[in-house]
């Protein structure tokens, strides 16, 4: 049976009065595994409106007392970690080891945001002016929202929603519409903690429901994670709804591999970054710019590499990569490596019309390698989100940075080298805001910002970390004076 899932409102399960319901299918089979519903913006105003009422309490709750919540949601985790593992293969499609690797980096951010109490601490200057105190407080905002993504189900939410409760806030998440089975299990553990009622709602939909968060008087911050065209329409109406906002858009991730680099090991760790979650990482390497001599001996290791991935269903733990998220994904990205070919690209391993025995309805592509991508055609210019990796080539390592810089996005770019200098001038002059230096995904670790720059991010604070921090407390400076003569003498 398939799982109908519901809104967790102001403590209570309610199923949506929403008319319209999306099927949730495991990407591996077509199997039907949900049902979501599309809430209307009446199930919105209810959860805002319950998180609003459970603010004022929530935000005079020690922040001692509130932390010990998040030791007891790690604890949840734990426990559930496999189950929780599991379920986004099952609605995401990526391998059972990703999906570990999902969990443990949204669990780090639980322990991060467990630090709120040394982490929300204030400044204080003594006379800083004659007999004048001067401090900063960091106060929570109120209700603070954030609508996800579908390629980290689990993760995601987390590079929010920690810091925004350690800090006070009380919260609403949308998950993706595609899936929306992780929130929910984890809106259930949430129950299990003994959360105060409101504090936690998720509500789930798609665009009526955003834009109905956008709109409300009462949201204060928004945190999205999505494609670049929706970041930048969320971040503007966002903005002129006078919000906080925080938009991380989409990626087209250059590698530079220059011919000191060891070029087999390079080879291993861009194959990783490449296919692994199926490409559908916003830190996926899609391009790879190699420097003189590099290109022969990277293009045959990558070809190898690639062609050997194993392909298939996520829940088998030999699969080293699963399918894309549906069959629209799959036709798009596919047609894509077609027009790749047409502006001149030469398939090094072609993964198109992929058919895993057993699984011939899953959206399966396996990897596939374009070599001599024109470097200003489309192809190199679009977010592919799929199994696909174009390589270009450059002169040096200047005319290689200047290719990463003419891009529009900004999430991630890697330099493979060992040279010092080399890696040097690259963290210095690239345009984005993650940087890989021998790494394929350069993705920040709890206690860093996760970055973003140009198309890729809209905003100025990002998630995770002291950003988060910042981002969901607002700054009062008190400014004190207490004259020895005003004193009353007892
Ligand atoms: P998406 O933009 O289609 O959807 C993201 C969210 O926005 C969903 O919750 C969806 O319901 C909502 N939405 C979609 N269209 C909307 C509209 N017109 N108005 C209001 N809300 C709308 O993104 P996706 O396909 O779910 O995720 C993949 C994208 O996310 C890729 O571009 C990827 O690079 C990006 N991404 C970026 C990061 C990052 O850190 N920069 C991380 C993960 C994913």
């Amino acid at each position: 049976m398939p799982t109908v899932i519901r809104n967790l409102i102001g403590g209570e399960w309610r199923e949506s009065a929403a008319t319209s319901r999306l099927p949730v299918l495991n990407p591996a089979t077509a199997e039907l595994i949900g049902e979501v519903p599309l809430s209307t913006a009446v199930e919105v105003n209810a959860a805002v409106q319950a998180a609003a009422a459970a603010f004022p309490d929530w935000r005079r709750t020690p922040v001692t007392e509130r932390v010990q919540f998040l030791f007891k949601l790690k604890d949840r985790l734990e426990t559930h970690f496999e189950e929780l593992a599991r379920l986004v293969t099952l609605e995401c499609g990526k391998t059972l080891a990703e999906s570990c690797g999902e969990w443990r980096r949204a669990i780090e951010n639980v322990e991060m945001a467990a630090g709120a109490p040394a982490l929300l601490q204030g400044e204080f200057s003594e006379d800083i002016a004659k007999g004048v105190d001067e401090f900063v407080l960091r106060q929570p905002l109120g209700v603070c929202a954030c609508i996800c993504p579908f390629n980290f189900p689990g993760m995601i939410p987390f590079w929010f929603m920690p810091y925004a409760i350690a800090c006070g806030n009380t919260y609403v998440v949308k998950p993706s519409e595609r899936v929306p089975l992780s929130m929910q299990r984890v809106a259930e553990l949430t129950e299990q903690i003994g959360l105060p009622k409101g504090v936690f709602n998720v509500v789930n939909g798609g665009r009526e429901a955003v834009e109905a968060l956008l709109d409300h008087p009462l949201v204060r911050a928004v945190s999205f994670v999505g494609s670049t065209a929706t970041a930048r329409a969320v971040y503007a109406r966002a903005a002129a709804n006078g919000k906080r906002a925080q938009c991380q858009g989409g990626a087209k991730n250059p590698v530079i591999v220059l011919p000191d680099a060891d070029i087999e090991s390079a080879a291993r760790i861009v194959t990783d970054s490449a296919f692994g979650c199926a490409g559908q990482r916003c830190l996926a390497a899609s391009l790879v710019v190699t420097v003189g001599e590099a290109r022969e001996s990277f293009g045959a290791a990558i070809r190898d590499a690639a062609h050997h991935r194993i392909v298939g269903n996520g829940l088998d733990e030999k699969v080293e990569m699963g399918p894309v998220i549906s069959p629209e994904s799959k036709s798009r990205i596919e047609n894509l490596v077609a027009k790749a070919i047409t502006e001149g690209a030469r398939p090094l391993v072609d993964g198109r019309g992929a058919k895993i025995p057993g699984f011939e309805r899953g959206n399966f592509i396996r990897p596939t390698v374009l070599d001599q991508l024109d470097g200003g055609g489309e192809v190199a210019r679009t977010e592919i989100f799929g199994p696909v990796l174009g390589l270009i080539q450059a002169r040096n390592v200047d005319e290689a940075i200047e290719f990463v810089n003419r891009g529009v996005y900004g999430n991630m770019a890697c330099i493979f080298t060992s040279s010092g200098a080399s890696a040097r001038k690259f963290r210095q002059e690239v345009e984005v805001g993650n940087v890989g230096v021998n790494i394929g995904v350069a993705a920040p670790m709890a206690p860093f910002p996760f970055s973003g720059a140009r198309e890729s991010f809209f905003g100025d604070l990002h998630g995770q970390g002291r950003h988060a921090i910042e981002f969901f407390t607002q700054t009062k400076v008190v400014v004190e004076r207490w004259p020895k003569e005003w004193t009353r003498k007892f």
